[in-house]
């Protein structure tokens, strides 16, 4: 049994007030809050460790990169990768997509397919329409069905010899589907084709390993579990990452430099050019110790028990459709109701305390999908409780007597 006062009481910003009612902070998808032992982990850092990475010999220069170093080891325990030189740190999942896109992606030709999902966050779609404008290659996209699963067998279909790329989202930040990677992986490498996965609302809440799922590349953000923001991670086997060519040129990515000729890095470090987030590095390794001291799978059957009981009070409630129904489902809960606008429900939900995320959720080709323009989404982490909920479907009730 997880003790989730004692939780609660890691995380400072809970016991804020926020209208003068008792914050419920349901907007976890969107960004996580950080308990106490990262925040003090960069404070500390700041105070007694703090000097620029891999350039000096000074003692704190060796400290700060040993940390950062020793967070890459973690990341890669965290993930089950073969080595740490696998481990490429970036700004966060964005990021992470950018960078294989414009890397990998310059090696494909006109005319060359990637493939990825109707479900996509803009982030796994943008970045590749960028290199569609810059490089001729053509999208393909898995459409998903109105419980929110992909459509396997259309996917299995549109591999072709020009195949060059799939990049899916392992849980969709809208419908919570937590679709099968496994699958999606050996179906694309039985053409030979890599296959990316947006890790982004997977990593932070079930235990997911790159070499059980043999993925290619695997991206996530730190700030989405319960790290800062502006640190995250790719993940990239090394065979693909020693064949593309640098992201980013700078300090850090060479070995030698002239101005008739450069040697590059070794990976990781190829992919990491001027002074990396080394503060975040080192918390995010803080933030995957505390998120293992509690225990993933302990953390991941108690979001699912709050996540269905969101699920069944909301059901009930005459008007309210809820949008995503898939078999396999994550800890993610986005709905409607009838006759009131989502931006509405959302501001009123405010009003009483209940922090939501309301829009398009940066996923506008499911809200095409559904005909809508919004939805409202209730996402939750650890330190959440049934309370708080009885609280949120409480306050759902009450906006909807005001319409
Ligand atoms: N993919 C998914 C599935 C997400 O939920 C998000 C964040 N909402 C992202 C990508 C982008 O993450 P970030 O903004 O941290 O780069």
């Amino acid at each position: 049994m997880l003790d989730i006062n004692k939780i609660r009481e890691e995380f400072p910003i809970l016991g804020t007030k926020v209208y003068g009612k008792p914050l419920v902070y349901l907007d976890n998808a969107a960004t996580m809050q950080k308990p106490r032992v990262v925040v003090e982990a960069e404070r500390e850092q700041y105070y007694t460790n703090n000097a620029n990475v891999h350039r000096g010999v000074h003692y704190l220069s060796q400290q700060a990169t040993e940390m950062q170093e020793n967070a890459r080891v973690k990341v890669r325990n965290f993930l089950n990768a073969a080595s740490e030189q696998e481990i490429i740190f970036t700004r966060g999942t964005t990021e992470g997509i950018n960078l294989v896109a414009t890397a990998f992606g310059s090696l494909l030709k006109e005319g060359d397919e990637i493939i990825v999902s109707e479900m996509e966050h803009h982030s796994n779609i943008v970045p590749w329409q960028l290199l569609q404008q810059r490089q001729g290659v053509v999208l393909k996209v898995v459409p998903f069905d109105d419980n929110g699963e992909l459509d396997l067998q259309k996917y299995a279909e549109m591999f072709t010899e020009r195949t060059r790329l799939v990049s899916i989202v392992h849980v969709s930040n809208v419908l919570g589907t937590v679709n099968p990677v496994k699958d999606i992986v050996s179906v694309a490498h039985g053409h030979g084709v890599p296959v990316l996965i947006d890790a982004a609302q997977s990593v932070p809440h079930f235990k997911v390993d790159v070499r059980d799922i043999d993925c290619d590349f695997l991206v996530f953000s730190g700030h989405k579990v319960y790290a800062p923001t502006g640190i995250g991670v790719l993940y990239g086997k090394r065979e693909l990452l020693d064949k593309m060519p640098p992201y980013q040129g700078g300090g850090e990515m060479i070995s030698t430099v002239s101005f008739e000729h450069t040697e590059y890095e070794t990976i990781p470090y190829k992919f990491e050019a001027g002074t990396p987030n080394y503060v975040g590095a080192n918390a995010l390794g803080i933030a995957l110790d505390f998120v293992e001291n509690i225990g993933l799978d302990k953390i991941h059957n108690y979001e699912l028990q709050l996540a269905n009981y969101a699920t069944e009070q909301l059901s009930r409630i005459d008007g309210l459709r809820i949008f995503g129904r898939a078999a396999q489902k994550d800890a993610v809960v986005s709905f409607l109701v009838d006759g009131i606008h989502h931006l509405d429900m959302g501001t009123l939900l405010d009003r009483l305390g209940i922090a939501v995320r309301t829009g398009h959720h940066c996923a506008q080709p499911i809200m095409t999908h559904y005909n809508v323009d919004g939805m409202v989404r209730a996402s939750f982490a650890v330190y959440n409780t049934e309370q708080e909920i009885d609280f949120f479907v409480a306050a759902v009730k009450r906006v909807i007597q005001m319409f």
